[in-house]
């Protein structure tokens, strides 16, 4: 039998269920004290937390009242992992930088409350790139995460934290966020499930703002079904939000029981995708097809342009999102002789070598002149590929990719070239542009140095289509069962 830690959020809430005298019953304290356990156990070699909350004994006798009284909610008694960008009141939310080493939440992020509502539990804040810009984790201010797979390996990043907490047992689920591949692509790293919603379908309030037209909040799980549950409890329009949809926004879209699957093989087959990638990408298409899917040939002519547009607006965006972090308004505060001065250490010290090269970028970007040059032409590009995917989705249900071009890499092998890094996300940033769902699922793994690395395999889907994108999730995940 798994031990509790290992559970899923649907194993661990039938368990949870059982007639307390049946073998197999457990409680809330049980499930929480198995996690938090773990997780202590193994911080110290993985990194994961940057802070493990002690027991809420309050929030834990709560959630076991409901569930004796009958509350069918999944994640009521569930203990899950949250990203360090998420605020949870009367708890520090650094985003793992020193600018905002001691900031202390003064309210819940809508998706917190939800999870609050619904009577889940938190064991603690995960560790991430600072801000949320990276792809490896090494961009904390805290020290890097490690792949519990391979600790001479980055485990992807920004929600790398989040990622090897859910991976490694060390919860049962997790939250993180997504700008541009931040939650799909550290599952594919660690072997996981991660899933960014359709923009607008989850609230952004209460998360520390990267990207506000490209950031979303969504699910690492250890199953499809539970990235679906996580989902359904965190999603909805919300006041605090005015870029939250209505579900019914787009046309919906039925969810056929075979799948067409797209595939746009000039594009996997382009410099730069690992060899072995393009092989069990190959494998699990034709697995799919014996499954009685059908595969069929798309050009997306415009993709290779979305990384340019993608560090062209992001860069942009988070520019002016971080600026109130100054030493004055909000966030580190050093004093020198000047205004100035104090605007400067502040700064300085505060942020990490990434978060400056980007505030640069971007600062350079929007001003006179360059901004026609750059930051429009950036804009361009994603309405055209929004309208390349919708041309594309006449054709087909789903767009297959692998998630990354290559598995986890070893710490320190892009840190001094962040283009190498930046390509990481060439197969992710196209569905922040666009706004669409995607999804990262594990299709098996590739040797290296001896050890085999877990790789995902990664769908697209028109807006609000996510039923058909858990659809296809589901299709892979039962290739393996
Ligand atoms: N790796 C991407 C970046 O560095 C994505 C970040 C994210 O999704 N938060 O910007």
């Amino acid at each position: 039998m798994k031990a509790l830690n290992e559970l899923t959020i649907v194993e661990a809430g039938k368990r949870l269920r059982l007639p307390s005298q049946q073998e197999g019953a457990i409680t809330v304290r049980n499930l929480w004290d198995a996690c938090s356990t773990v997780a202590k156990e193994k911080n110290e070699k993985l990194n994961a937390y940057l802070e493990i909350f002690e027991a809420d004994t309050v929030a834990i006798a709560s959630a076991q009242k409901r569930i004796t009284d009958g509350e069918m909610n999944p994640l009521c008694g569930i203990p899950l992992a949250i990203k360090d960008n998420l605020l949870i009141e009367g708890k520090i939310a650094s985003a793992a930088s020193k600018m905002l080493e001691k900031y202390v939440a003064t309210y819940d992020a809508t998706v917190i409350k939800k999870l609050k509502k619904a009577g889940a539990l938190f064991i603690g804040r995960t560790n991430m790139d600072e801000f949320a810009m990276g792809s490896s984790t090494e961009h904390s201010a805290f020290g890097a995460t490690k792949n519990p797979i391979d600790t001479t390996r980055v485990p992807g990043g920004s929600s790398g934290g989040s990622a090897t907490a859910v991976a490694a047992d060390m919860c049962i689920a997790a939250l993180g966020s997504d700008t541009g591949g931040s939650i799909r692509q550290p599952a594919s790293h660690t072997g996981i499930i991660g899933m960014k919603p359709t923009y607008g379908a989850v609230s952004r309030s209460g998360l520390i703002a990267l990207g506000s037209s490209l950031d979303q909040v969504g699910p690492l799980t250890k199953s499809v079904e539970d990235a679906e549950l996580l989902l359904s409890v965190i999603a909805g329009v919300d006041s605090l939000d005015a870029t939250t949809i209505a579900p019914n926004l787009f046309p919906k879209r039925e969810v056929p029981t075979k799948l067409c699957i797209g595939v746009p093989h000039h594009l996997i087959t382009q410099d730069g995708v690992d060899g072995e990638v393009r092989r069990v990408f190959s494998e699990t298409l034709k697995k799919l097809t014996e499954a009685g899917h059908t595969l069929v040939d798309i050009t997306l002519p415009l993709s290779p342009y979305a990384l340019a547009a993608y560090y062209i607006i992001l860069p942009a965006e988070l520019s002016t999102n971080l600026s109130r972090l100054d030493g004055i308004r909000y966030g580190n505060a050093v004093r020198g002789e000047t205004l100035l001065d104090d605007y400067l250490l502040s700064r300085t010290e505060g942020f990490g070598t990434e978060t400056r090269r980007r505030i640069l970028l971007g600062t350079y970007i929007l001003s006179a002149g360059y901004i026609d040059a750059y930051y429009r032409k950036g804009n361009t590009a994603r309405s055209v590929l929004r309208k390349e995917y919708n041309e594309v989705f006449e054709k087909c249900d789903v767009v297959a990719f692998p998630t990354v071009p290559a598995p986890a890499f070893k710490f320190g092998e892009k840190t001094d070239n962040p283009l190498a890094m930046y390509l990481e996300d060439m197969f992710t940033v196209t569905a922040n542009l666009t706004g669409m769902p995607a999804v990262s699922i594990p299709m098996g793994t590739v040797e290296k140095e001896g050890k085999q690395l877990p790789i995902g395999i990664h769908f697209t889907a028109p807006h609000q289509a996510e039923s058909v994108l858990f659809a296809a999730a589901g299709a892979v995940e039962k290739l393996s069962a």
